[in-house]
């Protein structure tokens, strides 16, 4: 079906309109699709280069192609960023004048505009759809068209109307566009937005220039701040957290250790809000630290990093915030860290929540695709496209499991004394308290609870605390725990784990890696100095201070000063 004028149609406006010298993936064959009139669904990673498959037909086809779109900023750039290119674009949304619009209007009839966008409840609402009725259209494209599920956390209720253009513009294109693949939404988006026998268009969803890393939440602002400064100084950078408070509050922490940071959630003012994106996207060397609020569409290239502070709700919306780390294709890394404490705050969630057996279960598949991902101990890769129902045969050799394989250890026997101290103990208690019978420690308060007469008392002493809280970890991880339903902060036995418990199955886990904590990261430089005794005691408790929240000795330190 493609016919080769077309096709050099196409790569002559490629070249002379985008000044591109060659079609990058599937663009090529999409374009010619689209342009000889097919309808499509396009899955292509986040910077992937979407906007192209779409842009080339609306110049090749006669008529103004309507480009839906979820983001006014969003839009702004794409037209600026085409109107530099000589292309007729604009966009109409509630951020314009009365004048601006009319002139919009006028464009559109005279046959002066080659695409607008124009954001869903406008196309809707309104009589913009009548007026389109009676001029020509190149085509429909829908952007971000996962807006249309309903189960991801970007559902936009206007896009489940845009059903209509079909009945009413038949004949016309439809083109939808996203980065999210799971199987669902893919399906979602087809059933409602396009015709049947529209072409599926799937690009491989690896992005081989992102490295992954996911580690043990330990001193979180610490391990973050050592990220930065250790490996992306002066780079652009996101970082997501769970609560709009802890945004801003990171953001402020890490500015007064001089990385200049911005806080992004739903909750600041609008102007504040898009001031902090413009400058995001305008300046180099900024972290931005965010809600998931922040990102979608963000077209900026050079994002050296994401990091995450709280572990994501599922594993597409990992992928797809993390997708917006190295656009340009240079390396870029992917950083997260969670522990106990965000598995379980996820798993509680799951079993909370108040949705349809069906969607619980699906919704129980993507958090358990999470949690492998994070718990794996084989190349991250594989599990990710996995998800996206991809096949990844190799090692990638660019994630930190393939670059430092983690240790196993034969966990069956600390397993069982664990699972056995959460039952004899009422399978209510959490993580600290079932970890202190087993140690045999903090005798008041188990006292209170007759727990130190318990024969699992005490029967732990052989492991670490820490070893016992990784163990914990990866059993409520792993499904062999769960959160008890009362809601506060307990452990049960989880029906998983009967074969274990009878000695059936074993049981590997992963060896975390010891904590950099332990190593001193200050030098002690002593010479002869002389202090009086109240600067001397001040310095000592500034610096016990520091050590007491971000864990460096508390040493004073002198570099051949003498302070008197
Ligand atoms: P997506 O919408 O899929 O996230 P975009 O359409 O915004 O991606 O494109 C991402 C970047 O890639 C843009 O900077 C775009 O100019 C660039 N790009 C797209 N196609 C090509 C190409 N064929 N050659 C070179 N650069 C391209
Ligand atoms: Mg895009
Ligand atoms: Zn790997």
């Amino acid at each position: 079906m493609t016919a080769p004028q077309t096709s050099t149609a196409a790569r002559a406006v490629l070249e002379q309109v985008f000044g591109y010298p060659c079609f990058r993936g599937q663009q090529g064959e999409i374009i010619d699709c689209i342009a000889a009139g097919g309808d499509a669904l396009v899955l292509m990673p986040t910077g992937g280069g979407k906007s192209l498959c779409y842009q080339i037909p609306a110049l090749l086809r006669e008529g103004v192609a309507i480009v839906v779109s979820p983001l006014i900023a969003l839009m702004a750039d794409q037209v600026a960023a085409l109107r530099q290119q000589g292309v007729r674009a604009a966009a109409l949304n509630s951020s314009l004048s009365i004048e601006e619009r009319l002139e919009i209007g006028r464009a559109l009839e005279a046959g002066e505009l080659d695409l607008l966008y124009v954001a869903p409840e406008r196309l809707l609402g309104g009589d913009l759809l009548q007026r389109l009725s009676g001029i020509r259209i190149a085509l429909f494209a829908i952007d971000e068209a996962h807006c249309v599920s309903q189960w991801g956390h970007d559902f936009r209720p206007e896009y489940l109307q845009l059903d209509i253009l079909g009945s009413r513009f038949p004949g016309v294109p439809r083109v939808a566009l996203t980065a999210t693949a799971d199987e669902r939404t893919r399906e979602e988006i087809r059933q409602r937005l396009l015709p049947a026998d529209a072409r599926i268009f799937v690009s491989s969803f690896d992005r081989p220039n992102i490295r992954y890393e996911v580690g043990l939440k330990d001193r979180p602002r610490e391990q973050l701040l050592r990220f930065i400064r250790e490996r992306h100084a002066g780079e652009s950078g996101i970082v997501y957290c769970m609560s709009r408070r802890a945004t801003e509050q990171i953001a402020d922490w890490l500015n007064t250790r001089d990385i200049p940071a911005l806080a992004y959630h739903a909750g600041l003012e609008p102007a504040l809000r898009r001031h902090h994106q413009s400058r995001f996207l305008r300046e180099d060397g900024l972290v931005m630290v965010a809600t998931v609020a922040f990102g979608m569409g963000i077209d900026k290239p050079d994002v050296r990093f994401v990091a995450h502070l709280d572990l994501p709700k599922t594993l597409e919306a990992y992928y797809q915030e993390t997708g917006r780390a190295g656009r340009d294709g240079l390396p870029a890394e992917a950083w997260l860290v969670y522990g106990l404490q965000d598995i379980y705050r996820i798993r509680q969630m799951s079993s909370e929540s108040q949705a349809s057996a069906g969607h619980k279960r699906r919704e129980r598949q993507r958090l358990e695709a999470l949690l492998a991902f994070c718990e794996t101990t084989q190349c991250r890769r594989p599990t990710l496209l996995a998800h996206f129902g991809e096949a990844y045969p190799e090692r990638c050799g660019n994630c930190d499991n393939c670059q430092n394989p983690p240790r196993t250890w034969d966990a069956a026997d600390p397993a069982r004394r664990l699972l056995s101290c959460v039952y004899r103990t009422g399978q209510r208690f959490g993580a600290a308290h079932v970890i202190d019978v087993l140690l045999g420690e903090n005798g008041e308060r188990l006292r209170q609870r007759g727990h130190e007469r318990l024969s699992t008392f005490g029967i732990g002493t052989d492991l670490p605390r820490a070893t016992w809280q990784s163990i914990t970890r990866q059993l409520l991880a792993h499904g062999y725990l769960e959160p008890d339903p009362e809601g506060h902060g307990g452990l049960r036995l989880a029906e998983a784990c009967r074969p274990l418990l009878r000695g059936e199955s074993g049981l590997s886990l992963r060896e975390d890696l010891p904590s950099r904590r332990a190593q001193p990261r200050m030098r002690v430089a002593a010479a002869d100095v002389t202090v009086d005794p109240d600067t001397w005691a001040a310095l000592r408790a500034e610096r016990r201070r520091l050590a007491e929240r971000e864990g460096v000795p508390p040493y004073v330190i002198f570099h051949d000063a003498t302070l008197l």
